[in-house]
C-alpha cells in the first residue's frame, strides 16, 4: 500500500475532485489525473465524434437514417449508463444503521445482478454476485448492497478488481473486515471472440475477516448456492 502511494504523482491534483472512493491502491480503476476536467456533455460530444470516425472507418454510411444517430446514442450510453460508475459522485450513499436487534449471524444477499464491461474488449460481463457480511454493530440497507455492486460494475472492469472494489467499499461502509464477495459471470469477450466459448463462466471471490475461516466460508457458500440447479459448490 505504501509503495503504491509513493508511485502516484499527486502534484497539481485537486484532492477534492477525486472523491472518497479513490483508494490509492492497486485495486483502484486506473484513471487519468484530469478524469473529471470535462463535463458529461463535453465527454458525450467527444465520444460522439470519435465513434463516428470508428463507424466511418468501418465503411458505414452515416447518412443512413438508421445509423445517423448511433454515435450520439453510444456516447450517451457510455457516459450516462455503462460507465457512470467512473464518477465518484454517482457512488451510492450507503447509509448504515445501528444493529438494534443485535443480530450476530451472517447476512447473505444472493443472486445480485452483475452487469459490467471488460476493459480489454469493451464487451459485456454478465452474471451474479453473492455478498455477505457479519455485523460489527452496523447494518446496511439491503438494496444498498445491490447499488454498490451496480456502481462498481458501471466501469470498464476486470472481474478480479470488481470483486475487490465491492469488498473494500463494504468494509469501509460497515467498518468491518467480515465481508465475503463471490462473483460468477459470463464474459462476452470469451463467448463471442477468441476461443468463442459460450458455456464457461468465471468465478472470483474475496473472503476477509471471519470469512477466512473455512466453516464460516462454507456456510456462506451453502446459502449462496442453495437451490442452484448447477450446484457448483
Ligand atoms: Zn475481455
Amino acid at each position: 500500500m505504501k509503495e503504491e502511494l509513493d508511485k502516484i504523482d499527486l502534484s497539481g491534483l485537486d484532492i477534492d475532485q477525486i472523491g472518497d472512493d479513490h483508494m490509492f491502491s492497486s485495486i483502484e480503476t486506473p484513471m487519468r489525473k484530469d478524469a473529471f476536467a470535462l463535463s458529461d456533455d463535453e465527454k458525450i460530444a467527444r465520444i460522439e465524434t470519435s465513434f463516428r470516425e470508428i463507424m466511418e472507418t468501418l465503411g458505414l454510411d452515416l447518412n443512413d437514417d438508421s445509423l445517423s444517430g448511433t454515435p450520439k446514442r453510444v456516447a450517451k450510453m457510455y457516459v450516462k449508463e455503462l460507465f457512470s460508475g467512473l464518477k465518484p459522485e454517482n457512488k451510492p450513499d450507503a447509509r448504515v444503521f445501528d444493529n438494534k436487534y443485535q443480530y450476530g449471524q451472517m447476512l447473505v444477499e444472493k443472486n445480485i445482478r452483475v452487469q459490467s464491461n471488460c476493459e480489454h474488449h469493451f464487451l459485456p460481463i454478465l452474471g451474479i454476485a453473492h455478498v455477505a457480511y457479519i455485523s460489527s454493530g452496523k447494518v446496511i440497507g439491503l438494496s444498498k448492497i445491490n447499488r454498490i455492486v451496480e456502481y462498481f460494475g458501471k466501469r470498464p472492469q476486470v472481474q478480479e478488481r470488481l470483486t475487490l472494489q465491492i469488498a473494500e467499499e463494504l468494509k469501509r461502509v460497515l467498518n468491518s473486515e467480515d465481508v465475503a464477495v463471490l462473483i460468477d459471470t459470463r464474459h462476452l469477450c470469451v463467448a463471442m471472440r477468441g476461443v468463442q466459448d459460450s458455456s464457461s463462466s468465471t468465478v472470483t471471490t474475496e473472503y476477509s475477516g471471519k470469512f477466512k475461516d473455512k466453516n464460516v466460508r462454507d456456510e456462506f457458500l451453502r446459502y449462496a448456492y442453495a437451490g442452484d440447479p448447477q450446484n457448483r459448490f
